[in-house]
């Protein structure tokens, strides 16, 4: 389990954290020895599989999980991916993005006798780290948002760009008064979708493309005026796919009182359960992809392995590309804009080029590695916290040829002495940061939302854990007492404190959301904005990808569909290859 993994053969191995056996191919081997020539420096294999490696980059952020604490900095009190008690030193955007300090004042010297990963980790811990992951000087009046750029006026809204006054959402691009909606682009005035691209008007609809006023639609597109479809495309007033004249159909929406609470409920289980009789697509993507595997991937081409990702091209076990383009990447973790040849990293963006085991550096960032949080870093080995920096070693600044050779040594340094975890387990050159140096527990990192983990076996794998703590909440209100429609409903409702209806938080009202949901005509959710994503959460697919048969033809095929249990029982899914989904439903 000690032994330096070997570093030139293909082949299967057995995974360091989860013992399971898993494969190095040829075009791995090539695109290691890829960047390593252009990174000067010999990448070897990862010894770790790929489901864990995207475990591993996942746990060292934090979205989703907001806290309350002050500026190490200013002192001032905003929310922060750090509670108060971890001890990490944060600073507020403000401070952190300020001129009044530099990273360059925690520069060490690189002691050749030493571990250089022991020498790292001081490092790791005395460097300021952003309180909100959020590209500060491109946002305005976003302070309860994170992992956002470029965007205005949005409310808990996290892992965003080019964003406009949108509420409770996540893994965003161009979404405009929007609220309750995951992976969107390019999308106005829309709520409860998942999925969904280039729609106005649609509520409560998945994986719907181009679609205008629809309700409850799964995989539409190009549809208009539509209640409860399932894979049609360019249709208009149809009703669970059936079709009727625009006069039979406003008839038949006005008695469906969509404006209703508990007729949306009943809306939703109808439309579910009819969504479950038709086939899906092995996986869900545009046809404007090309010789790609993976689950929702747009406009990509020549990759394996792609998870929410748009415009990659020679990519594999990439995720969360949210802003295209990608090119030449490898277990890359987001977000993109034009990104090239980052491998082991995670919140890489902004024509950056060149990273490894690095993660949140942007801004034309080249040849970095084992840094973090390096805005616009070129030529940095081992740096945290640095803006606008070149040529340094554990944040000092070096001489160019005098880096080159001091980063050969370091390099040498890591394989000759690795870090060795609390469980035993090595860390040579190669190798992402150790989970232990993660500063969320597992289940409060953005690992848990894709990879669920028990709490065991987080614990077992060098995780941490921590107990959710439920507040006071001082509630004034239960959820079934809210009114059914928005026509019933005061502006007196804001002061109020809901009971949530499935889970012991209480939650406010705001008002940018009232008006928003006035503006649709909709009532207010009786779940708190955690369960409401939560729910959304549970609906996608996970980064796991199975060899099954195309129901229709028999074809091998490449999906996210768990295949059904061996011994019968069957799973819920009728799933189809892409050929056969598209010779019936294009
Ligand atoms: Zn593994
Ligand atoms: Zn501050
Ligand atoms: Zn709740
Ligand atoms: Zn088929």
């Amino acid at each position: 389990m000690n032994t330096l993994p070997k570093t030139s053969s293909a082949g299967p191995r057995t995974c360091l954290n989860c013992q399971k056996e898993f494969k190095i191919e040829l075009e791995d081997l090539a695109y290691y020895k890829k960047i390593s020539i252009a990174a000067s420096a010999e990448i070897p294999p990862p010894s770790w599989c790929p489901g864990c490696r995207l475990e591993r980059r996942l746990s060292f952020a934090n979205d989703w999980n907001l806290f309350w604490r002050n500026c190490d900095k200013c002192g001032k009190r905003g929310l922060s991916i750090f509670s108060e008690n971890q001890k990490v030193i944060a600073y507020c955007p403000t401070c952190w993005f300020s001129d009044s300090w530099d990273g360059a004042e925690y520069a060490m010297d690189y002691e050749p006798h030493l571990p250089f990963w022991t020498q790292m980790k001081e490092l790791w811990d005395k460097t300021p780290k952003m309180m909100l992951a959020t590209d500060y000087q491109t946002v305005k009046n976003c302070e309860y948002a994170n992992g956002i750029g470029w965007s205005k006026d949005c409310f808990l809204v996290f892992f965003a760009d080019y964003c406009e006054s949108v509420y409770y959402s996540s893994i965003l691009n161009g979404l405009r008064y929007g609220m309750d909606c995951l992976r969107a682009t390019d999308s106005e005035l829309c709520y409860e979708c998942i999925g969904i691209n280039k729609c106005y008007r649609t509520f409560f609809s998945e994986e719907c493309d181009a679609c205008v006023d629809c309700w409850f639609c799964r995989n539409c597109y190009g549809c208009t005026d539509c209640v409860g479809c399932v894979n049609i495309r360019g249709e208009s007033h149809c009703i669970f796919n059936e079709k009727y004249t625009k006069e039979e159909y406003e008839k038949k929406l006005k008695e469906l009182k969509p404006e209703s609470w508990k007729s949306l409920q009943e809306l939703e289980r109808k439309a579910r359960t009819f969504w479950l009789s038709k086939p899906k697509r092995e996986y869900t993507g545009n046809s404007l992809n090309v010789n790609v595997t993976g689950e929702y991937i747009f406009e990509s081409r020549n990759s394996k392995d792609l998870y929410i990702v748009t415009g990659a091209e020679d990519c594999k076990l990439c995720q969360f590309v949210t802003v295209p383009r990608v090119r030449d990447c490898m277990d890359f973790s987001g977000w993109g804009n034009n990104v090239t040849r980052a491998y082991e990293s995670y919140a890489i963006g902004e024509d950056s080029d060149l990273i490894c085991f690095s993660f949140m550096n942007w801004s034309d960032s080249f040849n970095l590695q084992y840094c973090l949080q390096n805005i616009t870093g070129k030529n940095n080995f081992g740096c945290f916290s640095l803006k606008r920096k070149s040529y340094c070693i554990l944040n000092k600044q070096y001489p160019k040829d005098e880096f080159f050779k001091l980063r050969a040594e370091v390099v040498e340094n890591m394989k000759k002495y690795p870090y060795t975890d609390k469980l035993g387990r090595k860390y040579y050159y190669g190798e992402f940061f150790p989970p232990e140096w993660s500063w969320f527990p597992y289940n409060k990192s953005n690992a848990m939302r894709f990879v669920l983990k028990e709490r065991e076996k987080a614990l077992s794998e060098g995780y941490s854990w921590e107990e959710e703590k439920m507040l006071e909440y001082g509630i004034s209100m239960d959820a079934k007492d809210l009114p059914d429609t928005m026509g019933e409903t005061g502006e007196s409702v804001l002061d109020e404190i809901i009971q949530c209806s499935s889970c012991p938080r209480g939650y406010r009202i705001v008002k940018g959301e009232l008006d928003l949901l006035r503006k649709f005509g909709l009532p207010l959710a009786h779940k708190c904005p955690k369960c409401r994503e939560k729910a959304r959460f549970a609906r996608l697919n996970k980064p796991k990808f199975y060899d099954r048969n195309c129901e229709k033809c028999g074809k091998k095929i490449r999906t996210a569909f768990s295949p059904p249990p061996a011994g019968g029982g069957g799973s819920s899914e009728i799933v189809y290859c892409e050929k056969c989904y598209q010779a019936e439903f294009l």
